[in-house]
């Protein structure tokens, strides 16, 4: 696979695409195949946004925990974060201290390597928060 090819299809890849429902307008990610206020009405009419990958912190827990698999570095902060479009989306939130963080810290959406799988060399990618700010 070429590079260019590669970088277009990990852009369109890694973004967060929810769903609107088309009746009142609320958006879910993960994605939900039907809105949960309109049930019926919404079956089948779903539709997929990408959600802006920008907004502020809503809630966060210092995690001091170790994760199998994962060499976070201890302590580390998982926030959830109300995104620009409403949906509230939970994750890392990475270079800040824990000391550092506030509700209504501006924050966006970036993806980054997760973890590499040494044997077979599978990275695996996936989102994290950083400061916007
Ligand atoms: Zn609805």
């Amino acid at each position: 696979m070429t590079i260019p090819r590669y970088w277009r299809e990990f852009q369109h890849r890694y973004r967060l695409i929810g769903t609107k429902c088309p009746k009142c307008g609320r958006i879910y990610f993960p994605p939900r195949e039907v809105c949960p206020y309109c049930h019926r009405e919404s079956i089948g009419k779903m539709q997929k946004v990408e959600i802006k990958n920008t907004g502020k912190v809503y809630s966060y827990t210092v995690i001091h925990q170790d994760v199998p698999d994962f060499k976070f570095l201890k302590p580390y902060l998982f926030i959830i974060a109300e995104m620009d479009s409403g949906v509230k989306v939970s994750g890392q939130l990475v270079d800040v201290s824990p000391e550092d963080v506030r509700i209504g810290m501006p924050v966006r959406i970036s993806f980054r390597r997760i973890r590499e799988e040494d044997r077979a060399g599978i990275i695996e990618y996936g989102y994290k928060f950083i400061p916007d700010e």
